[in-house]
């Protein structure tokens, strides 16, 4: 499939690989009645390229997904090595023409496939081929939670890749014996950062052991990876480590997505910033232009109409465009805390309840996100928003005031749509465990304000735009480290806060008609662990700061010169620049110039 860069003479070919079965269609089976037979082998090699495991946040050892992630890595492989040779005639100059980049784990296998083809095709010695393929391969880390990395039993991967685990076991008795004599007798040490241990093979350990560099994808994960995960390796290879922070592609999340915004740009800083994103922040120069202002606010309004008119259409559910939007768009996980939101909205609820003359300000609440099939826990999370939502529908008190959306089979066509409709953005996850995050871009650099804690690239985001520009809440990775080695105790925080306890209570008495006390053990009297993501402990930082914004939000052209500037300093955060990091410090690639050179 050919890529082409926007208005450039770059053009990508990007290979996408389907598994079919070479031999013939068997007729003669077919004429015998036998239709399934006649099919069957055809079907077995295309379910191999059926489907891509759609869990990003949890390992699934199944061999079929083992199978695809070889075939793919083969594919690929036996395509650059053809490539390759056509244009040189030798491989004696590979690692110098080719960049191999192994994003997340899922493509490990490239490291012991690209040995077999040196070794076993091409009769590479062992030290040849470990200095082409550690010069050519680089790794991308995407999360550090324990369940989400790649191991696969050690039995599994040998009944399936004979060849490719005798490889693996080479390279892994190499290596350890290297650290063996930088580390003489620390078996500790050697078994924590050993390819293959406890009968699992573990595919991030193999990533970084074959790799020249290694970078985590916002620069409190990167660090992180240093202190946790890879300490052992960084104490070991500190040169391999360093940082990418990701990026969005501003072409698709601003000029495509928000055209009324993008022409707002080129009408104030001109069209430039369409193919040098930095130069966005010119855009800071109008924080105090009112007619500006008063635009920027006008666009923000036809957004949120086009959103509402577009789910109306969808579902026939109206919602209220002079109400605030708070979105929570993202993957359905426990780590990202959409339970944190939950509990806030009861919390807001049952003020209304409390009082309900009082005057508040209207507010939509807007989720929308996947989970995987086989994830339990999200299904729940789900039902109770939906249906928190429909209690509230159902109450007149509270209906005009709030109301609850879950925007079903959340993808990147509604992202497009919905992000830049959005007033506030929601970036609560669990300092710590969220790598990155790339929505929390597409929001900013729609003018939406984050709410966040200090997590992922909400930090980097924090130092461009300003602590006054954005709503920072809660416990920082250091101290979330802290409490958890001191022993968490949600229980404490629903003893000694009210409004704390008044909320959980709340959903122990239902929604809609469901009951909901599971969610009510699972925040205070779980089987091993209460509260697993801390949202009690973050929850009361997490109300005052969004009473804070919603403060914020009654003064329109304040809120709005505040969203003008994070516009202004989203330019860093588009991919460009990260991809620019990565041709520069990891690649070693040169652009294609005007001239095509
Ligand atoms: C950007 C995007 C994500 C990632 O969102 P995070 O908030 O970074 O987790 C997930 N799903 C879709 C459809 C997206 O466009």
């Amino acid at each position: 499939m050919m890529i082409s860069g926007a208005d450039s003479l770059a053009v990508n070919n990007l290979r996408l690989w389907k598994a079919q079965d070479i031999t013939n269609f068997n007729m003669k089976l077919f004429t015998q009645g036998q239709y399934m037979q006649a099919v069957k082998k055809n079907m077995d090699a295309e379910t191999l390229t059926k489907v891509l495991y759609p869990s990003d946040d949890h390992m699934e050892g199944k061999i079929l997904r083992l199978s695809q992630q070889y075939f793919l890595v083969s594919a690929s492989l036996q395509n650059i090595i053809v490539d390759h040779l056509a244009v040189y005639g030798t491989l004696a100059n590979f690692a110098d023409k080719v960049a191999i980049h192994i994003n997340d784990t899922h493509p490990a296998l490239v490291i012991p496939e690209l040995m077999r083809i040196f070794v076993d095709t091409y009769s590479f010695s062992w030290e040849t081929a470990w200095s082409v393929v550690t010069r050519s391969v680089s790794y991308t880390n995407h999360t550090v939670l324990p369940e989400a990395l790649e191991q696969w039993n050690e039995d599994l991967f040998k009944l399936r890749l004979p060849r490719i685990y005798q490889l693996v076991c080479e390279i892994n008795r190499r290596f350890c014996a290297d650290l063996w004599n930088m580390y003489p007798g620390d078996w500790d040490r050697i078994s924590r950062m050993s390819v293959i241990a406890n009968g699992n093979v573990r595919m991030a350990n193999l990533s970084v052991v074959g790799s020249h560099a290694v970078n985590g994808v916002s620069k409190l994960h990167s660090e992180i990876l240093k202190e946790t995960v890879f300490h052992d390796f960084y104490k070991a290879y500190p040169d391999r480590f360093t940082n990418v922070t990701n990026g969005i592609a501003h072409r698709r999340w601003l000029c495509y997505s928000n055209p009324g915004l993008a022409k707002l740009l080129d009408d104030t800083i001109g069209p430039d910033y369409r193919k040098n994103p930095e130069m966005i922040a010119e855009f800071g120069k109008f924080a105090d232009d009112s007619a500006v202002i008063d635009e920027l606010r006008s666009i923000k309004h036809r957004n949120k109409e086009r959103f509402a008119k577009r789910y109306l259409e969808k579902n026939g559910v109206s919602i209220d465009t002079h109400s605030l939007f708070d979105v929570q768009a993202k993957r359905m996980h426990e780590y990202k805390r959409q339970l944190l939101n939950v509990l806030k909205i009861v919390g807001l609820y049952n003020e209304i309840k409390a009082n309900p003359n009082g005057n508040y300000k209207p507010k939509t609440f807007i989720f929308g996100g996947k989970a995987a099939p086989g994830y339990y826990m999200a299904k729940d999370i789900i039902k109770l928003i939906c249906m928190l939502g429909k209690e509230i529908d159902n109450d007149p008190q509270v209906r005009d005031k709030l109301k609850v959306i879950f925007v079903e089979d959340y993808n990147v066509s509604t992202a497009e749509v919905l992000m830049p409709a959005t007033d506030i953005s929601e970036q609560i996850s669990l300092a710590g465990k969220e790598a990155s995050g790339t929505g929390c871009m597409k929001f900013m650099i729609n003018g939406a304000m984050t709410i966040g804690t200090l997590d992922g690239a909400n930090v980097e985001m924090a130092d461009a735009v300003g602590m006054e520009n954005i709503y920072i809440f809660g416990l920082n990775s250091r101290e979330v480290d802290e409490l958890w080695r001191s022993g968490y105790n949600s229980l404490l925080y629903y003893k000694t806060n009210q409004r704390l306890r008044d909320i959980i209570d709340r959903i122990g008495m239902g929604f809609g008609g469901e009951d909901f006390s599971e969610m009510v053990k699972y925040f205070l009297y779980g089987v091993s662990v209460s509260d697993p993501y801390m949202c009690l402990a973050d929850f009361e930082s997490y109300y005052n700061t969004y009473g804070d914004a919603v403060c914020d939000y009654e003064n329109r052209s304040l809120w709005t010169r505040k969203s003008l500037l994070n516009i202004a300093g989203a330019g860093f955060f588009a991919s460009d620049r990260s991809i620019r990091e990565y041709a520069d410090n990891i690649w070693h690639i040169k652009k294609i110039g005007h001239n095509g050179k």
